[in-house]
């Protein structure tokens, strides 16, 4: 029987508390964020079918629930609160000599980040414990999560953490109403490749079918965020696929960060969603579609009136970043 949490959600931050390293700062946490359902082959797909995602409550109650992952962010009805501070990411640009697990799990592509990398801005201190893609198909414009007013994104990336102030791990953590939080970030098509992208997507031939995981050497995270870090929306929701708890204090950056087309291509065609020695089945389409907000506010860090423009490379946008660690901000 798992516990769930009975303290009140939170909706405002408080004081920032700092890092307390544990003994286990060495260790990767590394845990499925997109577990099979007990039972379900691999080879059925998570997304659609007759395990697919409407059929996740029958077995997974939460998946139901009301407070659930992705959402349509209506902009119009985005309550403003002057008090979110910037997202402080730390320890994202220089995350150690140890090597970064790349997976396919059959769901998606997820590697494993250190605990040395953690995030300030959020009412607790939070540990990164792995990131994640959600992406379409080819020729087709959606592939996001979460939308902004009806629109989807092709691609969205997350990046999962644990509140280590309150939990001793994230497979207690996921489970808490205050357990996690996740960064989602846009993905959008630019005129150039992103550098910072090709750390991961230039190792997907070496995890083409499920199960299959590689070593890459560990690189700057942080290249892989969006430039501005002060713009985002904030909610509280849940993990996007089985078993859906609603643990996530969501962050979804307002700034989208961009690839080139070919490099959303090698994310939409690389991968396939079974085990090797089986007829190949493409792992495409890998996202779940908006959830009813219900009774719960969006809030945004911003004035969402006074909008910004994406960042192009090589200027334009809004650079009024308040970044939270020093250099200059990804392509
Ligand atoms: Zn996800």
């Amino acid at each position: 029987m798992r516990k769930r949490a009975s303290k009140p959600r939170i909706q405002h931050p408080v004081p920032q508390r700092s890092f307390r390293a544990g003994p286990c700062t060495h260790q990767l946490v590394e845990i499925p964020p997109h577990p099979h359902p007990k039972g379900l082959n691999p080879l059925h797909s998570l997304f659609s079918g007759p395990h697919g995602k409407e059929h996740w409550s029958v077995r997974y109650p939460d998946c139901g629930g009301q407070a659930q992952s992705p959402i349509d962010i209506h902009t119009k009805s985005v309550q403003h609160d002057p008090t979110l501070p910037p997202i402080e990411p730390q320890g994202y640009r220089n995350p150690g000599d140890g090597a970064f697990t790349l997976r396919n799990n059959g769901h998606t592509v997820e590697m494993s980040l250190p605990r040395s990398m953690f995030l300030r801005g959020l009412p607790q201190t939070y540990v990164a414990v792995q990131l994640h893609f959600h992406w379409g198909s080819r020729g087709h414009a959606s592939g996001s999560e979460h939308q902004v007013n009806g629109k989807a994104f092709p691609a969205e990336l997350h990046i999962v953490h644990y509140n280590a102030d309150s939990y001793a791990n994230v497979s207690e953590a996921k489970q808490q109403a205050d357990g996690l939080a996740v960064l989602g970030i846009f993905l959008e098509v630019g005129d150039v490749a992103n550098p910072a992208y090709d750390n991961i997507l230039n190792h997907l031939k070496s995890i083409q079918y499920a199960g299959q995981k590689v070593s890459i050497p560990p690189f700057d995270v942080h290249g892989l965020l969006p430039g501005q870090l002060g713009h985002y929306f904030r909610y509280n929701g849940s993990l996007t696929t089985p078993p859906c708890f609603e643990s996530v204090l969501w962050t979804v950056f307002h700034q989208r960060a961009q690839i080139s087309a070919s490099q959303l291509e090698r994310l939409q065609g690389g991968l396939y969603s079974n085990a090797e020695n089986s007829l190949p089945v493409p792992l495409v389409d890998n996202y779940r579609a908006p959830q009813p907000l219900n009774q719960r506010k969006v809030f945004s860090s911003f004035p969402v009136g006074e909008s910004i423009r994406p960042k192009r490379p090589g200027g334009g946008g809004d650079c009024r970043a308040q970044r939270g660690e020093n250099g200059s901000p990804p392509p």
